[in-house]
């Protein structure tokens, strides 16, 4: 257990490094590109007429998905963020970050990678983890088996226990954050695809 807990950790130093090694240009392209890719996507998977989608507001060295929403917000659907309040307890919220100024946007979007308690969320509506149709899923590392590899808390390990069968969770990253196989304990959830700017996988 402890050298795989080693393993994970070393694969965590490499794909930050490869990720925190894209240029701002890098990085916009494939934001671009990434929309694309979720526009085909959905062109061949059913989903309901107005779904309800869990997204992620990205961190500065992540892809950012906030284009490829677009998509989404134009079949009508329910978006929500996630919030984390603790390593064991996650809950996403429904908030429209088009229509709102950075200044005014709640500190669980704009610094993602913190916790913060429930009062935090109270003007939000919180989705419950049953009503997802569609959750797109951030990560450190994923691979080609569709493993995904966090930050090291687990919090969408326990999250995606929750959700319903046939919630399609979809994993997104660049390229350079796909490898062919990764360290996963019996815990880890796997992703039914993963999405970056070149590939469905
Ligand atoms: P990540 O998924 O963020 O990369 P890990 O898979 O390494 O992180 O999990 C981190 C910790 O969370 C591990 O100690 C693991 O035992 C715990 N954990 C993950 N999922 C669950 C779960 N469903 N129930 C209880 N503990 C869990
Ligand atoms: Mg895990």
């Amino acid at each position: 257990m402890e050298s795989l807990m080693m393993d994970k950790q070393s694969y965590r130093a490499t794909l930050f490094a490869a990720r925190a090694a894209l240029s701002s240009q890098e990085r916009e392209v494939a934001a671009s590109r990434l929309k694309g890719m979720l526009a085909a996507f959905l062109e061949t998977h059913d989903l309901p007429n107005t779904p309800y989608v869990a997204a992620y507001c990205s961190l500065p060295e992540e892809l950012d998905a906030t284009d490829a929403l677009e998509l989404f917000y134009g079949i009508g659907a329910t978006v929500a963020f996630p919030c984390t309040h603790s390593h064991e307890s996650m809950d996403f919220y429904v908030v429209d970050t088009r229509a709102t100024a950075a200044s005014e946007l709640p500190a669980f979007i704009t610094r993602p990678n913190k916790m913060f308690g429930e009062e935090i969320c109270a003007d939000f509506k919180r989705i419950e983890p049953c009503e997802f149709d569609i959750m797109l899923i951030p990560g450190v590392g994923f691979d080609r088996q569709k493993n995904r590899l966090g930050f090291g808390a687990g919090c969408y390990d326990r999250y995606l226990e929750r959700i319903r069968k046939d919630c399609l969770c979809v994993g997104i990253a660049f390229d350079e954050q796909v490898v062919d196989e990764l360290p996963s304990d019996p815990h880890d959830m796997k992703m039914d695809f993963i999405l970056t700017p070149t590939q469905i996988i």
